[in-house]
C-alpha cells in the first residue's frame, strides 16, 4: 500500500476525478477527506469508501470561501490528528467563453473554484505540513493551463495561474520536504458541467482540435497518476507538470 498511515484531502471528491483519487487513494491505505460542495455526493462517497474498508470523513466546503477551506483542514486535523495529502481537484468550466463575452461574474466564479480554492487550502494545509515536517500538495490543472484553445478564458487563465503556483510552492518549500505537483489531464470522461450554454464557435474550435486525441480517459488513469505524485514514489519529483492526454498535446 503506497499511503499507509497518510492523511489526503481531496476537494471535489464527490464526483468524477476526485471520487476515483478518494477511492484509490483509500484503498492505498490513506484515511481520506473527502470535500465537495454537494452534501448528497459526499455523503455517497463517503460510504462508498467506508464500506470497501477504507477510512474517510466528510466535509461539505465550497472551496472559492476561505472559511470553508479552512473548516475543511480542521476536518482532516479533528478527524484522523494529521493532513499529509492535499489534492485540488475541485474545478469548473466556463461555457468556452472568449475574453469579449465573459461576464465578470463568470470570471470571478471560475477563477473563485479553480485558482481561490487551491490557493487557500495550500495556504491553510502548508502550516500543517510544516508543522509535521512535510507533505504533499497534487494541483489537478488541465491541458487548457498549457496552451489557449482547449477552454474559454477564464478556465485557461485559471489552470495556468494554477500552474504558477504549483511551481511557487515547489520551489519555496522544498527545503521543507513539501512537494509540490500538478496533472495536466486532457478530456476525461466525467460528467463535469460546461458551466452553462457553450460558446458555439469556440466549442466548434476545441471539437476540430479532439481530432487530434487519441481517446477519452477514465478518471481512474488520472487517479493512478495523482497517487504516484502523492506517495513516496515520486520522492524527487517536485515543481512537475505532468500532462495524461493520451498524447493530444503531443501533436
Ligand atoms: P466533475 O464535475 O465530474 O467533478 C467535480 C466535483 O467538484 C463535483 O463533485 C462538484 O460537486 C465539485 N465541485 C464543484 N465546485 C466545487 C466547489 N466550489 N467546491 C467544492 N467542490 C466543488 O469534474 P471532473 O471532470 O472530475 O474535474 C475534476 C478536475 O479535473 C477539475 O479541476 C477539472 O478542471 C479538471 N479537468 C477535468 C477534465 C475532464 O475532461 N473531465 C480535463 C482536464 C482537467
Amino acid at each position: 500500500m503506497k499511503l499507509s498511515g497518510k492523511v489526503a484531502v481531496v476537494t471535489g471528491a464527490g464526483a468524477g476525478i476526485g471520487r476515483a483519487i478518494a477511492a484509490l487513494f483509500a484503498r492505498e491505505g490513506a484515511a481520506v477527506v473527502v470535500a465537495d460542495v454537494a452534501p448528497e455526493r459526499v455523503e455517497q462517497v463517503v460510504a462508498e469508501v467506508r464500506q470497501a474498508g477504507g477510512k474517510a470523513a466528510g466535509v461539505v466546503v465550497d472551496v472559492s470561501s476561505e472559511a470553508d477551506v479552512q473548516r475543511m483542514v480542521r476536518t482532516a486535523q479533528e478527524s484522523f490528528g494529521r493532513l499529509d495529502v492535499l489534492v485540488n481537484n475541485a474545478g469548473i468550466m466556463d461555457r468556452f467563453l472568449p475574453v469579449a463575452e465573459t461576464p465578470t461574474e463568470l470570471w470571478r466564479r471560475v477563477l473563485g473554484v479553480n485558482l481561490d480554492g487551491p490557493f487557500f487550502a495550500c495556504r491553510h494545509a502548508l502550516p500543517v505540513m510544516l508543522e509535521q515536517g512535510g507533505g504533499a500538495i497534487v494541483n489537478v490543472a488541465s491541458v487548457a493551463g498549457l496552451v489557449g484553445g482547449r477552454a474559454g478564458a477564464a478556465y485557461t487563465t485559471s489552470k495556468h495561474a494554477l500552474i504558477g503556483l504549483t511551481r511557487h510552492i515547489a520551489q519555496h518549500y522544498a527545503a521543507r520536504n513539501i512537494r509540490c505537483n500538478a496533472i495536466c489531464p486532457g478530456p476525461v470522461q466525467t460528467g463535469i458541467p460546461m458551466g452553462g450554454e457553450p460558446h458555439g464557435e469556440a466549442l466548434q474550435r476545441v471539437m476540430g482540435l479532439m481530432q487530434f486525441s487519441p481517446r477519452t480517459g477514465q478518471p481512474e488513469e488520472i487517479a493512478r497518476v495523482a497517487l504516484f505524485l502523492a506517495g513516496d514514489d515520486a520522492s524527487f519529483v517536485n515543481g512537475a507538470v505532468l500532462v495524461a492526454d493520451g498524447g493530444w498535446t503531443a501533436v
